[in-house]
C-alpha cells in the first residue's frame, strides 16, 4: 500500500521515498487518520506486543517473518509508594522491559518491517546508544544490514553493545545535527535511514501510548510526563491521542495533558517554552548525566512544544541533581533501575507538581523510556557491604535484618 505522509504543521502530504521531512522545515507523520476512524480496542491477547496495533500501523509483523523481538506489552504499573514524592497519583511505564532496554524497539520494529516489505537490505541510523543498539538487534533478526553512524566521543562499552549484534558502526566527527539532517536528505539504494523522528520511527513509538490509554480504560490518565530529545516519542504520543479522539474511543475532554520533560544543561523545548516562543532553535548545551536526551538541537522540537501546548501540557527542564534523586527513589522504592534520561521524567513530575501544574487526585502516568542495566553507576557499594566469615553468616545476618 502506498501511505502518504503529512505535514503535522502545514498539512502537505508525499510519499516516504520523497522526503522525510516537508519542504517548510517540519518534520511528518504517517497520515493514518482514515484507518484510525474505524480502529477499535484489539481483544485481550498481548502475545503480539504492540503489533496487535497493526490496523494504525503503515507495516504489520508479517513482514518480518521470522519476526525477532517483539516490542511493546510492558506493563503500567501503579507506584502508590511514590505518590507523596511525586505529588500525584503515580503510574509508571517500564519502557526499559522492551528487548533491547528501551522504548526505540516499538520505532525500529516498524522500520525494519518496512523495509523488509520494501526487499532493502541495509537500514541506517544517526544515535547516541539506544537507538543504534535497537537498530542493530531487530536487522540482525530480519536479516538487515545496520549502518549505525555515531557521535566520534561515544564511549567504547556502548558500542560494545551495538557491535555485538553485528552493525557496521561509522563513528563521526562533525556537527550532529547536520549528520542527522544529511542522512535523512541522502538518496539511498537498498535501504533508508530510519533516525530518531522519521516518519516510521514515529509510527512504531505512538504504540506505547495506546497501550497506557487501554492498559488505563475505562477512564483515562490526566496526564503523562515524558523525558524528550530529539522529540520523536513525544510526537509519537501526541499523535496516538489525535488517532483515539478521532476514533471516538477518547473524548476530547479527557485527553491527557502531555508534559515533555529536559535535563536543564541541555533544555531547548523548555527554554522555547519558558521563552513563550512559537518554535525551537538550538542552544549551547551544557553537561549532564541524562546522555540520551542530551540533544541541543531537536528535530522535532517544535512539535514536541505543540503537543505540550495543544493538549494544555507544559515543558519542564530537571537539575542533575534531581534526577539523580528520582532514580535512586525509582530502584529503592518502585525496584525499578532506570537511565539518568528515564529518571528525567520522574523528577519532572515532582517539579510538575511543585509548580501546581499536577495535583494530588491526577492520575499521572510516567514513562520510563529505558533501563538502567546498560551503564554503571556511581552507588556507594562500600557503605552496603562487608566481607564476612562463613560461620558469622546467621550472627551478622540477625544483626541487620532483626530477630
Ligand atoms: C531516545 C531516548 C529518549 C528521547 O526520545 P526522543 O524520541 O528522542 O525524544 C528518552 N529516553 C531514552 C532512554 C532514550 O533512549
Ligand atoms: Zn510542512
Amino acid at each position: 500500500m502506498d501511505r502518504r505522509v503529512r505535514c503535522y504543521d502545514c498539512g502537505k502530504t508525499y510519499r516516504l521515498e520523497e522526503r522525510q521531512r516537508c519542504s517548510c522545515g517540519e518534520p511528518l507523520w504517517f497520515d493514518t487518520d482514515a484507518d484510525a476512524a474505524t480502529f477499535e480496542w484489539p481483544d485481550d491477547d498481548w502475545t503480539a506486543g504492540m503489533w496487535r496495533y497493526a490496523d494504525v500501523l503503515p507495516v504489520s509483523a508479517t513482514a518480518t517473518e521470522p519476526m525477532g523481538p517483539v516490542p511493546g506489552a510492558t506493563p503500567l504499573v501503579r507506584a502508590a509508594d511514590l505518590d507523596e514524592y511525586a505529588g500525584c497519583s503515580l503510574h509508571l511505564k517500564p519502557e526499559g522491559q522492551n528487548p533491547t532496554g528501551s522504548f526505540k524497539d516499538r520505532g525500529t520494529a516498524v522500520g525494519v518491517a518496512y523495509g523488509r516489505r520494501d526487499g532493502h537490505d541495509w537500514i541506517g541510523t544517526v544515535s547516541h546508544g539506544n537507538m543504534a543498539l535497537s537498530t542493530s538487534a531487530y536487522a540482525a533478526a530480519a536479516g538487515l544490514e545496520a549502518a549505525v553512524f555515531v557521535p566520534a566521543d561515544t564511549p567504547t562499552e556502548r558500542l560494545e553493545l551495538i557491535a555485538r549484534h553485528g552493525a557496521r558502526i561509522f563513528r563521526v566527527e562533525g556537527d550532529y545535527g547536520r549528520l542527522y539532517a544529511e542522512t535523512l536528505a541522502l538518496e539511498t539504494d537498498g535501504g533508508r535511514f530510519v533516525n530518531s523522528d522519521t516518519p516510521l520511527r514515529v509510527a512504531g513509538q505512538k504504540t506505547v501510548a495506546y497501550e497506557i490509554l487501554e492498559q488505563f480504560r475505562p477512564s483515562a490518565p490526566d496526564a503523562i510526563v515524558l523525558p524528550v530529545s530529539s522529540g520523536g516519542q513525544a510526537s509519537g504520543v501526541w499523535k496516538a491521542l489525535r488517532e483515539l479522539e478521532t476514533a471516538g474511543l477518547l473524548d476530547s475532554e479527557d485527553v491527557p495533558r502531555l508534559y515533555p520533560v529536559q535535563a536543564a544543561p541541555c533544555d531547548p523545548i523548555a527554554t522555547a517554552y519558558r521563552e513563550d516562543r512559537a518554535t525551537v532553535s538550538a542552544i549551547e548545551p551544557g553537561e549532564t548525566i541524562a546522555v540520551s536526551i542530551a540533544n541541543a538541537d531537536p528535530p522535532s522540537g517544535t512539535r514536541a512544544l505543540t503537543a505540550a501546548r495543544e493538549t494544555g501540557g507544559a515543558v519542564v527542564s530537571v537539575s542533575d541533581e534531581a534526577t539523580r534523586e528520582a532514580m535512586d527513589r525509582l530502584a529503592t522504592t518502585a525496584g525499578l533501575s532506570v537511565e539518568p534520561s528515564s529518571a528525567v521524567a520522574l523528577a519532572g513530575v515532582r517539579e510538575l507538581s511543585r509548580r501546581g501544574e499536577l495535583d494530588a487526585d491526577d492520575e499521572v502516568v510516567t514513562i520510563l523510556t529505558g533501563s538502567g542495566y546498560k551503564e554503571r553507576y556511581d552507588v556507594d557499594v562500600e557503605s552496603r557491604t562487608r566481607t564476612i566469615d562463613l560461620e558469622a553468616v546467621e550472627r551478622e545476618l540477625a544483626a541487620v535484618v532483626g530477630s
